[in-house]
């Protein structure tokens, strides 16, 4: 009789996701994710970490945001501990550190009483982050050796409070808080009525490590009503004392180049993560919003053919990253050595296609020297060699400009088309972006191809105003200009470094 399938342990793992910039996972949080059939997360967990999951992988938000909970403690506890004893793996996230105001330690107990196995997942909280993001240490050998992190969520005016408000402010060192926005006015003047100095500095810092960071400072004295002038909102983690002070000479993720800027990537989300990455990187607040998607050709099996055939031509030309995937993605599947690409040269439109091709250990022929577009690389190659009778393979997109095609056939080259992919509108994964956009506005939108800039407009969402339009080359803008859109800042290589660096001189002005 065959053997029944042994049934997985199952295993809940409650893991710090940080305070939000992604890089602030640890290594172990990301394979707890990795590892995932289950992933449950809330309000303060960037989402940006679940593309670490699995395809498959089910996510459950469970948010909380003050007023509005999605699931209660208890029905939250519940639900992980039935889906772990049904045998799964699931990974519950948590904003900042799991058991610092995070109540992962409830959690565990109910996990640990349930007899199922877990395993706490320690991360990086807010409380030491966040002032880290605004420039102020929590501790430092000329000001502070000591620190303490309460919670702001109970009311100091209150008898029921466990908060010793005369002790806290007696404390020496720098003070910490959390969740303390809406009662900022209690908590300073219960800190000063013991006895805390009204001059001691003191800073906000409002979604701190994201792109979004925005930090008020002020002193004990004066915080309660900068809020209040300022509409300063939650989440957001105090800090008080003069560790503060350091911020005037350390202040590195706020005056980084692009910081204040909302970007808006309009690129397909696999794509996405490089341009996303380097704004990011200069300080801009990115919001992807992918319009666009890559699926397979209508003729795979055609595709697959002209694949199989690639080592019969003299030239093999790719036009973009994606036409380099799905050529290899093919290519693997029919061959397993690639040598049989045989003797074919290639030839690439510009630098990000060309890296592509050299990914695969393959040497790139010839290149444009700077129009990475199609009228360049016919030049180059027009320039190399006479073309007469020469055998081309082209792989491009479906939607993709004849220019090549047409002109090379004109040369007298016989080019065969191999499309071997579709671009298509993006309509499921970009609600959360759009949401945004329409909220926060945005000061500059991308755009990397003529397709984005179509999609994006099939969405029919309305553009901030005084929005900055970038362009990634003469293609693109052209589009733009037919669709009557302004062309604010446009790359001067066709590249996506080349973009990223015309957006950084466009801000520096
Ligand atoms: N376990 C979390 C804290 C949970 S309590 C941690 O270790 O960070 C929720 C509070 O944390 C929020 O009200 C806010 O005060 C703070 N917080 C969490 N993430 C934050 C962020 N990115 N920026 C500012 N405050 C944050």
């Amino acid at each position: 009789m065959p053997k029944s399938p042994a049934k997985s342990p199952g295993i809940c793992y409650l893991v710090g996701a940080g305070p939000g910039d992604p890089g602030l996972l640890t290594i172990k949080g990301k394979e707890c994710i990795e590892a995932a059939d289950v992933l449950v997360y809330d309000y303060l967990c960037n989402p940006d970490l679940l593309r670490h999951a699995k395809a498959g992988t089910q996510r459950i938000y469970v948010g909380k945001k003050a007023g509005d909970h999605t699931l209660s403690q208890e029905e939250i506890n519940k639900l992980i501990v039935k889906l772990t004893g049904e045998g799964k793996v699931v990974t519950r996230l948590k904003g900042g550190d799991p058991v610092l105001f995070g109540r992962g330690a409830e959690e565990a107990a109910e996990l640990a009483e349930a007899g199922v196995r877990f395993e706490l997942v320690p991360g990086i909280t807010s409380a030491i982050a966040g002032p880290a993001y605004a420039g102020i240490p929590v501790t430092h050998r000329s000001h502070a050796s000591q620190l303490t992190i309460f919670t702001g969520h109970e009311d100091p005016t209150k008898d029921e409070t466990s908060l010793d408000y005369a002790k806290l402010a007696q404390a020496e060192g720098t003070k910490v808080f959390l969740m303390g926005v809406e009662r900022i006015s209690e908590i300073t003047g219960a800190l000063i009525k013991h006895g805390a100095k009204p001059g001691t500095p003191m800073a906000l810092v409002r979604w701190a490590t994201h792109g979004r960071q925005q930090t008020l400072v002020a002193t004990l004295g004066t915080m309660a009503e900068k809020v209040k002038a300022a509409g300063f909102k939650a989440p957001a983690v105090a800090v008080i004392g003069d560790v503060v002070t350091e911020r005037d000479a350390i202040n590195w993720f706020e005056n980084r180049p692009l910081f204040g800027k909302r970007v808006v990537v309009t690129r397909t989300r696999h794509q996405a993560g490089v341009l996303s990455r380097k704004l990011a990187d200069l300080g801009a607040d990115v919001i992807e919003l992918p319009t666009i998607r890559i699926e397979e050709p209508e003729d795979l099996l055609g595709f697959g053919e002209l694949v199989q055939d690639c080592h019969k031509y003299e030239w093999i030309i790719f036009t973009s990253p994606n036409g380099v995937d799905a050529f290899f993605k093919m290519f693997d599947k029919i061959y397993n050595d690639t040598r049989s690409i045989g003797g074919a040269r290639i030839a690439c439109i510009g630098p990000g296609t060309a890296e592509k091709v050299r990914a695969r250990h393959l040497a790139v022929d010839l290149m444009p020297e700077k129009d990475f577009v199609a009228e360049g690389l016919v030049k180059a190659l027009k320039e190399h060699q006479n073309l007469e009778n020469v055998t081309i393979l082209w792989v491009k997109a479906a939607e993709t400009r004849e220019v090549i095609a047409n002109e090379l056939t004109g040369l007298g080259a016989i080019v065969d088309e191999a499309v071997a992919y579709r671009t298509v509108a993006e309509k499921a994964d970009n609600l959360e972006a759009l949401a945004r956009l329409k909220n926060e506005g945005a000061d500059i939108i991308t755009f990397t191809s003529s397709s984005t800039v179509e999609h994006f407009l099939d969405l029919k969402v309305e553009l901030p105003e005084g929005i900055q339009i970038a362009s990634i080359g003469p293609v693109t803008s052209a589009t733009l200009k037919k669709h009557g859109l302004p062309i604010d800042i446009e790359a001067k290589q066709f590249t996506i470094p080349g973009l990223v660096a015309a957006i950084e001189a466009h801000c520096a002005k």
